[in-house]
C-alpha cells in the first residue's frame, strides 16, 4: 500500500470531545494484552524533567480511548490504555488496534468515541495548568485514520496484517508546548542496535494509578532483520505492556527519532514487535496523515458530501466544549467562523447533499440530527460572536464591516456568564481584568469579513475557509512536508 494517498484506501472516524479528567476506573480495561516481559526487565520511570517542555519525552503521549460498548452489567463504555508519539503539533500515531476496540466477550469491533490525549502526563494529580513548565498538555481527538483493509479485516474477524497496525490521530487544535517527534526508516537490518520502547505500561502503578507513569527501556545488542521476521516487523527484546502499544521506539544514538510503532507480540511469538517505517517494508505514515488532512482541513473547499459531513459532524460534536471558554480567543474565532459559514448554506442543500453520505464514525447521528446539530451551531456561534464582540462574525451578509469603531485593541472583558444553552441572559461586563480576553484586532476581523486577501489566492473558493488556516496548521503542513 504504500504511500498510497486519497480518502480510498482510508477509513476516518470522527471522535467527539470530552473533559480532560480521568475515566472512570471502573471502565478501564484492564485485560492483559500481547506484550512480553521479559526476565530482564529494564524498565525504569522517566525522569520527570523528561516529560516538561522542552524534554525529551515530551512528545511520547499518554492515551485513554473511549468505546461505546460493554458487555458488563452496569458499564456503558470500556476505556482503553495507550501511547502516542506526537509527530507534529496537530497529530500523532499510535497502533490501530489502540483505537479499535475488539470485545472479548462478543468480539464486535468498535472504534473509539473519544480519544484523551495528554503529553506530559505524570499520573492523574499532574493534569492542571497546562502553561506551566511541567504543565501536562490536554487536547481530545478530532478524528483519527486506519487504513481501510485493516479496518475491514479486523471488523470480518480476519487477521488484519501487523505491519499496518498503525493509526494517525488529530486534533483541531495543536499542541503548543512541544517538539514533535520525527519518524526516519527503520533500518531493514542491524547487529547492535540500543534500542529503547517508552511509553505507559499498564502493569506499573504509581499512587494505585495503573499506567500513570512513563517508563523507558533501552536494551543494547538488539539484532533485528526485516527481510526475515515476522511479517517484517521490528523486533526487539525490551521489555512491555498493555498500555505501551504506539509507543515509539528510539535507538539510543537517535533520540528523537522514531524507527517504529511498538505493535505487541503476534501469536505465539516469544518477541516484542513494531511497525518499521518506510523503506521497502514500513509504513508510510505520511499518507496516513495526507488522508486526514484532505477530509479535515479544507472542508469547504472540496466539497464532496463526505467532507461536508465530516464537517458537520465535527460543528456539532464541539458544541460541547463552548462550555469552556478557550485559550486563544483567535483560533476561537477561526472555528466559529467557518462554522457560520457552514451554517449559512441554506438547510435545503445541506439535505440534498447529506442524503448521499454515508456516515462513518462511532456515533449514530442521524441525518435529522445533524441539521438540528447545524442550526443549534449557527444559534451558538452567533451568541458567542456577540458575546465576544465580534460584530461583524454574525452571520448578517448586509451588515456594513468597519460600522462598530468603538473599540480599543487594548480593551479586554471578562466572560464569566457565557453559557452555551443560549437561555441565560448575557451580560457584558467591561471590567478590565488581569484574566481577561483580548479581542482581535479590527483588521483581521475586516479581513475576514469583505476585504481582499492580499497575497493569497484569490483562486481558493471560499475566503473564510483561508481564515481558518491559522499559523499552526501552516507549521504543521511544513512539518509534514518532508517526513515518511
Ligand atoms: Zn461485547
Amino acid at each position: 500500500m504504500a504511500g498510497t494517498l486519497g480518502n480510498k484506501n482510508f477509513v476516518i472516524f470522527k471522535a467527539e470531545s470530552i473533559d480532560r479528567s480521568y475515566p472512570d476506573e471502573e471502565s478501564i480495561n484492564t485485560e492483559p494484552t500481547q506484550h512480553i516481559r521479559f526476565k530482564d526487565d529494564g524498565r525504569k520511570p522517566v525522569d520527570p524533567k523528561d516529560l516538561h517542555h522542552g524534554g525529551l519525552y515530551r512528545a511520547v503521549a499518554k492515551l485513554f480511548m473511549g468505546f461505546e460498548h460493554s458487555c458488563e452489567e452496569d458499564v456503558e463504555y470500556t476505556w482503553g490504555m495507550g501511547t502516542g508519539q506526537l509527530t507534529a503539533s496537530n497529530s500523532l500515531e499510535t497502533s490501530a488496534h489502540c483505537v479499535l476496540y475488539t470485545c472479548p466477550i462478543c468480539q464486535e469491533l468498535t472504534p473509539a468515541k473519544y480519544i484523551k490525549i495528554y503529553l506530559g502526563y505524570d499520573g492523574m494529580a499532574s493534569i492542571g495548568d497546562e502553561d506551566r513548565p511541567d504543565g501536562v498538555e490536554f487536547r481530545c481527538a478530532d478524528s483519527f485514520t486506519v487504513l481501510k483493509s485493516h479496518y475491514v479485516k479486523m471488523k470480518s474477524k480476519q487477521k488484519p496484517k501487523l505491519t499496518f497496525d498503525v493509526a494517525s490521530i488529530r486534533v483541531a487544535n495543536a499542541f503548543i508546548h512541544v517538539d514533535p517527534l520525527r519518524f526516519e526508516a527503520t533500518p531493514l537490518s542491524s547487529k547492535k542496535e540500543e534500542l529503547g520502547v517508552v511509553g505507559y505500561p499498564g502493569d506499573m502503578a504509581y499512587r494505585s494509578e495503573p499506567g500513570a507513569q512513563m517508563f523507558a527501556h533501552f536494551k543494547k545488542d538488539q539484532s533485528f532483520d526485516l527481510s526475515v521476521s515476522k511479517e517484517n516487523m521490528l523486533t526487539y527484546t525490551t521489555s512491555t505492556f498493555g498500555g505501551q502499544s504506539g509507543s515509539p521506539v528510539f535507538r539510543r544514538s537517535r533520540p528523537g527519532v522514531s524507527i517504529g510503532i511498538h505493535q505487541g507480540t503476534p501469536d505465539g511469538a516469544t518477541i516484542n514487535h513494531a511497525c518499521p517505517i518506510a523503506g521497502r517494508y514500513g509504513v508510510y505514515v505520511r499518507s496516513y496523515k495526507s488522508a486526514l488532512s484532505l477530509a479535515t482541513r479544507h472542508p469547504l473547499k472540496y466539497k464532496q458530501p463526505k467532507t461536508l459531513e465530516v464537517e458537520l459532524v465535527r460543528a456539532y460534536s464541539q458544541k460541547s466544549s463552548f462550555d469552556r471558554i478557550p485559550a486563544k480567543p483567535e483560533l476561537f474565532a477561526s472555528e466559529i467562523l467557518s462554522y457560520i459559514q457552514l451554517a449559512m448554506k441554506p438547510i435545503e442543500k445541506l439535505q440534498e447533499e447529506l442524503s448521499t453520505c454515508t456516515l462513518i464514525g462511532p456515533s449514530e447521528i442521524q441525518l435529522k440530527d445533524k441539521i438540528a446539530g447545524a442550526k443549534a451551531y449557527l444559534e451558538l456561534a452567533k451568541l458567542v460572536a456577540q458575546q465576544r464582540d465580534f460584530p461583524d462574525l454574525v452571520v448578517q451578509p448586509e451588515a456594513q464591516p468597519g460600522a462598530d469603531n468603538e473599540e480599543s485593541e487594548d480593551s479586554k472583558r471578562t466572560h464569566d456568564t457565557l453559557r452555551v444553552d443560549g437561555t441565560s441572559q448575557i451580560s457584558r461586563p467591561r471590567t478590565p481584568t488581569h484574566g481577561g480576553f483580548k479581542r482581535l484586532p479590527r483588521r483581521t476581523k475586516a479581513t475576514s469579513a469583505k476585504e481582499p486577501r492580499p497575497r493569497r489566492g484569490s483562486t481558493r473558493g471560499s475566503q473564510s475557509v483561508r481564515r481558518m488556516e491559522y499559523k499552526t496548521r501552516k507549521d504543521v503542513l511544513q512539518e509534514s512536508e518532508d517526513e515518511y
